[in-house]
């Protein structure tokens, strides 16, 4: 293994959030209240989230949003990432292209979702806030957020989606191990879960009920805000630090990437890796690619509906203009539980819509190819999702050696996968399985949503 690493200082820990809406040639439609049906206001929005997290939310003019002291200095702990030239993988592929990666597996709880955690454990504690709750699926969020509700003196409840609260116990206790108080969702502690368990007994769970019940338990506790590890626009911002920094080490390594890719459960990844360089395609600059890979199984980028819908199962959370499978779609138990979402964010939906990014859906057995080969050339064991971005990038790789073109590809990963060793364990036995969702399938499960656009 000779790659080669890109270290940036603690002193280039970026100082501010890159907000991309004020720079984006078509703004993304306003989210709708769902009972009026208007465009969301702030006011809307604050018996929920914690007020600065949605002035954030709604924030379409300033481009830059300074990170709080209290915020980059808990990022110290484990920023700046490295950027990593994958020299192992390039000569396992023997292909002419460059292949870089952001490391963003080093943090504590080794995934980017604590990029985004500790700012919003931040605004709560700030705001005077006691108690949070939360959804997670895979368990990487909620660990994240029980690590920054400890750190900033927050009580958490976290609605964990039952079928990972099943594969992956030690999620569940690494979250405990924090301090949360974790809750198999569906559950029968709120309405929602209680209506859900009772139409359907064995209902292993998804991430549209974890936040419905999630968002109750906020509704009804005072004193307690919700939080949510994707999908909003506050959430995208505070992950472009990952982007931010990946600019500089690319600079330090005289490259600029002709493709960006990050994989893709609610967005928040990759809006961190490819928001910064997504400027410089607006500006005319560069004519980046810009890729998301998402699973086969949950496809909402390449085959759902652009449509007003909910972000959850009950349909409590704003009705945003997504890229949509519907807010009832259950994917299937795929390992890579963080992209088992319904719907995108409104910004990437519009970015879909307008032509500066694409999306592949990638089957679980190829990811799980992929990041074998990712794990024996540069030794780091990927999360089940990051391994949608490695297949993506090996794909390009393998094109341009066909293709004879030397192409510098940059992907983000997002995570590792030491705690999803019982994933790995069904893939080299043989028993995992592609699953294919039809055409059929989405009409069905899309049938049912307003026609508001
Ligand atoms: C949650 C998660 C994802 C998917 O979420 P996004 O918001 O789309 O980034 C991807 N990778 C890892 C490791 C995760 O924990």
């Amino acid at each position: 293994m000779e790659s080669k690493k890109f270290f940036l200082q603690e002193s280039e820990i970026p100082h501010a959030w890159y907000n991309l809406i004020p720079d984006m040639p078509v703004k993304p439609r306003p989210m709708l209240n769902p009972q009026t049906k208007q465009p969301l206001t702030h006011e809307d929005l604050y018996p929920i989230f914690a007020e600065e997290v949605v002035r954030q939310e709604l924030n379409v003019t300033d481009s830059w949003i300074e990170i709080p002291d209290e915020v980059r200095e808990m990022y110290r702990i484990w920023r700046p990432t490295p950027l990593v030239r994958a020299r192992g993988l390039e000569k396992m592929l023997d292909t002419p292209a460059h292949i870089y990666f952001k490391n963003e597996s080093v943090s504590p709880v080794g995934s980017h979702k604590l990029n985004s955690a500790i700012a919003q454990a931040y605004y709560c504690k700030k705001q005077g806030v006691t108690n949070i709750t939360t959804e997670t699926g895979a368990g990487q969020w909620g660990a994240a957020l029980s690590l920054a509700a400890k750190h900033f003196g927050l009580e958490l409840a976290v609605y964990m989606v039952k079928v990972s609260y099943h594969q992956k116990p030690y999620r569940r206790s690494i979250m405990q191990t924090y301090g949360a108080q974790v809750i198999a969702s569906p559950s029968m502690s709120t309405k929602a879960g209680r209506k859900i368990i009772t139409e359907q007994p064995n209902c292993q769970g998804s991430l549209g009920m974890a936040i419905s019940e999630a968002v109750e338990l906020a509704m009804a506790t005072p004193g307690c805000k919700y939080t949510l590890g994707s999908v909003l626009n506050h959430v995208s911002l505070h992950q472009t630090v990952i982007g931010l920094e990946a600019e500089k080490q690319m600079e330090m390594a005289g490259e600029y990437p002709d493709i960006v890719i990050g994989c893709f459960g609610g967005g928040s990844n990759f809006a961190g890796i490819t928001f910064p360089f997504m400027r410089h395609k607006f500006s005319g600059k560069y004519n980046t690619r810009f890729i998301a890979a998402e699973p086969a199984s949950c496809p909402k980028l390449t085959k759902g509906v652009f449509q007003y819908d909910y972000g959850d199962e009950a349909g409590y959370t704003p009705m945003i203009p997504m890229l949509t499978l519907g807010h009832g779609y259950t994917p299937a138990n795929i390992h890579a539980g963080g992209l088992r979402y319904h719907g995108a964010g409104s910004i990437v939906s519009q970015l879909m819509q307008d032509g500066f990014m694409e999306a592949v859906d990638i089957p679980q057995l190829e990811t799980f190819k992929a990041a074998t080969m990712f794990a024996q050339s540069e030794g780091i064991i990927p999360a089940p999702e990051s391994s949608h971005a490695i297949a993506t990038a090996i794909r390009e790789a393998i094109k341009a050696k066909e293709e004879g073109v030397k192409k510098t590809i940059l992907f983000n990963l997002s995570g590792h996968g030491l705690i999803d060793m019982a994933a790995y364990d069904q893939y080299i036995s043989g028993d995992l399985r592609n699953y294919e969702v039809t055409d059929e399938d989405v009409a069905a499960a899309t049938s049912s949503l307003e026609k508001l656009i």
